[in-house]
C-alpha cells in the first residue's frame, strides 16, 4: 500500500487494531479490514490487538465473540497481548462524558425518530431549553463545524470534513443508557492506546467525528487509513445486519488471497500455499 508517514524513531512505537462489533461471526468484508490492520502493523513491527467493541448488548450475538476469534486464528491473523473489551471501559466513557459537559459541549436531547432533522441532529433545539434529565434522553455533542480540521488518511489521502458532511450535533451517549460506539471509539483509539488506524471507508465520516471528540477531550488522535469496502452483487456493503454469509473457515487461504486481491495487493505466488506462507508475502508486499 502506498502510505506516507512512517513510524519515526522519536515517535511511539505502532499499536494498531482490528475492533470488531460481536454481532455475528467474520465475513468477507470485515475478514479484508482485520487483513489490512494486521498487515499494516505486521509491515511496520508493530503491535497488532484485538478489542471487541461489545457496548450495544441488544445487537449482541451469541457465540460471535468466539466465531471472530477463531476465524482470526484459523486465517492467521494473531493477536498481540490479551483481548480488550470496550464493556470493561464504561468509567473511561462516563469520565470523558464528564469532560465534554464541564466545558458545556453536552446537551439532553428528547427527540425521537419522529422529531429528528433529515441529517439525524436534533429537531427540536434542545440545546437551548435545559432538558430535565428526568424525562427520556440522549446526550449529544454540539460540532462548531468551523472548527473541524479534516486530516490526512494514509491511504486516500487528505479528507476535508466539508467532504464527509459532518453534521452539526451527534450522539454520545444513548436514550437507552447505552454509550455511542463514536464515544467509545474516540476514546479507545486515541493515543497512546492505539498509534494507527486501518479500517473500511465507510467508517471516514466517523473518523471526523471521533477526531472532533479527541479535539474536545484533549487526546491525541492516532493516524487514520481506510480501505475500499467489499460489495455483493447488488452493490450493497458486505455486513452482519445485511446477513452477509459467514467466512467458510476451512479455506482460508482462497479467503485471505481473495481479501489481498480486493485491498489490490501483489498476488502471492501459486508456491505459498499455507495461511502462514500467505501471509508472509503479504507482509513483505503491503
Ligand atoms: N466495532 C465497529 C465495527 O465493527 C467499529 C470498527 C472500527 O472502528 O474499526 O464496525
Amino acid at each position: 500500500m502506498n502510505n506516507n508517514p512512517v513510524v519515526e524513531e522519536d515517535v511511539q512505537p505502532y499499536r494498531g487494531r482490528f475492533a470488531p462489533s460481536p454481532t455475528g461471526p467474520l465475513h468477507a468484508g470485515s475478514l479484508t479490514s482485520a487483513l489490512a490492520s494486521f498487515l499494516d502493523a505486521r509491515s511496520l513491527k508493530g503491535i497488532w490487538r484485538l478489542r471487541i467493541d461489545d457496548i450495544d448488548p441488544p445487537r449482541a450475538a451469541k457465540g460471535s465473540v468466539e466465531a471472530i476469534r477463531s476465524a482470526l486464528i484459523s486465517h492467521g491473523l494473531i493477536w498481540d497481548e490479551p483481548v480488550l473489551y470496550q464493556s470493561w471501559a464504561s468509567e473511561c466513557y462516563e469520565r470523558a462524558l464528564r469532560q465534554l459537559s464541564e466545558k458545556g459541549w453536552l446537551f439532553r436531547c428528547i427527540c425521537t425518530r419522529t422529531h429528528l432533522t433529515a441529517r439525524g441532529t436534533c429537531g427540536q433545539a434542545c440545546a437551548d431549553q435545559n432538558i430535565s434529565s428526568d424525562l427520556p434522553h440522549s446526550l449529544r455533542v454540539k460540532v462548531d463545524r468551523r472548527r473541524l480540521t479534516g486530516f490526512e488518511d494514509r491511504f486516500l489521502g487528505m479528507q476535508t470534513a466539508a467532504r464527509a458532511d459532518v453534521s452539526e450535533d451527534f450522539i454520545v451517549k444513548r436514550r437507552d443508557g447505552l454509550y455511542a460506539y463514536q464515544l467509545a471509539a474516540a476514546v479507545d483509539d486515541a493515543q497512546p492506546h492505539f498509534t494507527h488506524i486501518v479500517r473500511g471507508a465507510d467508517l471516514l465520516t466517523s473518523t471526523h467525528r471521533q477526531r472532533w471528540l479527541q479535539d474536545l477531550l484533549a487526546l491525541v488522535s492516532p493516524s487514520y487509513g481506510h480501505v475500499p469496502l467489499v460489495f455483493d452483487r447488488q452493490g450493497h456493503k458486505l455486513s452482519k445486519q445485511t446477513g452477509a454469509p459467514a467466512l467458510n473457515v476451512h479455506a482460508p487461504e482462497d479467503n485471505l488471497r481473495a481479501s489481498l486481491n480486493h485491498l489490490d495487493q501483489v498476488t502471492p505466488p501459486t508456491t505459498a500455499r499455507t495461511v502462514a506462507e500467505i501471509l508472509e508475502h503479504a507482509i513483505a508486499h503491503w
